[in-house]
């Protein structure tokens, strides 16, 4: 099957009543039949509801849709994108190991690891994202590498069948934040990686109205993932369980014209003479372009822009001359919006010297976006 008809299908068929959507159960207790009941239910290798921590047929549907996409052997729901990416990290590591983690990576996935991983003596080491090769990094401590590609501030793309291949020889993990992509344009464990994460929130959501997070793994990372997120007691609610299955749903077709859409603006935005670069891999002239057309199935609609750097102290102006575009984090809805980025580095220093936007091409019509864009760049400029 098709990936278009893998999302209609996928995580259904246990849907209650033959009612098209699983509808939202609300659980904490879950009554049992008798004493017996309670041994039978816990020993039984079977699904079965237990206790809403441990899942309802709501979750259950999101969990299996997601783990069916990633092409995984199963799959964790959590309360955020963040929750998914500190409790994949804690799956694997133990005091005295080191991380790899790209330079470019999400911010809070940063601060999780300048800030929470000391405490159990792990260390991060911070790698530049475009480096010719992983394995100068290695050391006997290197226990995970974690790969976010392309960056969802800046877009580098990285190599990751490579990645993946140089740490499968030395037993490393490879975790990758496929956010960008969604199951839908890319599954990092096709390629190598042991576990993809999502920050179901952005595009699978996709509305801009939940918080949630996957963690889809492989058979042999699998039991670490389940184990750790169980331990923690990491669970989803019902109602974003509910919503992430129903954005999945739509998911091809709302990337097919983010992807139209965000070509159309990033080529104009490209011509801008106050655009200094677009930062977006399927652009031609982007450093990551032949990593992502060889292993993406397409593009979502978040890039980013460097302005003018003469032009730096006009940029509030910019955001707020713009109409159609709404100021705000996050992305992955069906709305636009812009967010100024900011590019922290210490593997490599960030050499711009412009202000750099980032951009959600959402649902509108780009013709009107580029019109919104056109009047703020010149209001800007005047
Ligand atoms: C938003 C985001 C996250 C975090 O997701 P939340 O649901 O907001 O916690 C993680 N990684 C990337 C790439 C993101 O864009």
């Amino acid at each position: 099957m098709k990936t278009e008809t893998r999302i209609v299908r996928a995580g259904r068929a246990g849907a209650a009543h033959n009612i098209v959507n699983p509808p939202v159960y609300r659980a904490s207790t879950v009554l049992f039949e008798s004493y017996a009941q309670i041994f039978e239910i816990r020993q039984s290798q079977e699904r079965r509801l237990y206790y809403g921590r441990s899942g309802t047929p709501t979750t259950w549907c999101l969990a299996d849709a997601i783990a069916e996409l990633e092409g995984g052997a199963g799959c964790a729901l959590f309360p955020s994108g963040l929750a998914a990416i500190a409790t994949a990290i804690l799956a694997f590591v133990s005091p005295g190991d080191t991380i790899l983690v790209s330079d470019s990576v999400y911010g809070a996935t940063r601060l999780f690891c300048d800030n929470h991983l000391p405490n159990i003596q792990v260390k991060t080491v911070y790698y530049p994202p475009a480096a010719e090769t992983i394995e100068r990094y290695f050391d006997p401590s290197t226990r995970l590498i974690f790969v976010e590609s392309p960056g969802s501030q800046t877009f580098e793309m990285q190599d990751l069948p490579a990645i993946a291949k140089a740490a499968r020889a030395r037993g490393i993990k490879v975790l990758a934040d496929n956010t960008w992509a969604s199951p839908v344009l890319f599954r990092p464990l096709a390629f190598g990686a042991d576990v993809s994460i999502q920050a179901a929130t952005k595009y699978i959501v996709g509305h801009s109205d939940a918080l949630a997070g996957s963690v889809a793994a492989s058979q042999e990372a699998w039991p670490a993932i389940e184990e750790t997120a169980r331990h923690f007691g990491q669970c989803i609610g019902p109602d974003e369980a509910y919503l992430a299955q129903r954005g999945i749903r739509t998911l091809a077709v709302r990337l097919a014209r983010h992807q139209e859409s965000a070509m159309l603006v990033a080529r104009w935005l490209e011509k801008h003479p106050l655009v200094e670069r677009v930062l977006y891999p399927p652009l031609e002239n982007s450093p990551g372009h032949a990593i992502w057309a060889r292993d993406f199935a397409g593009a979502s609609g978040l890039f980013a822009i460097i302005l003018d750097e003469n032009y730096s102290a006009r940029v509030p102006l910019f955001y707020d001359s713009l109409k159609l575009f709404g100021i705000g984090a996050s992305w992955g809805g069906y709305e636009s919006l812009v967010y100024p980025a900011d590019p922290v580095r210490t593997a490599e220093p960030w050499s711009a010297r412009g202000h750099v936007t980032r951009l959600h091409i959402g649902l509108e019509d780009p013709h009107d976006l580029i019109s919104d864009l056109d009047n703020a760049l010149q209001l800007m400029r005047a």
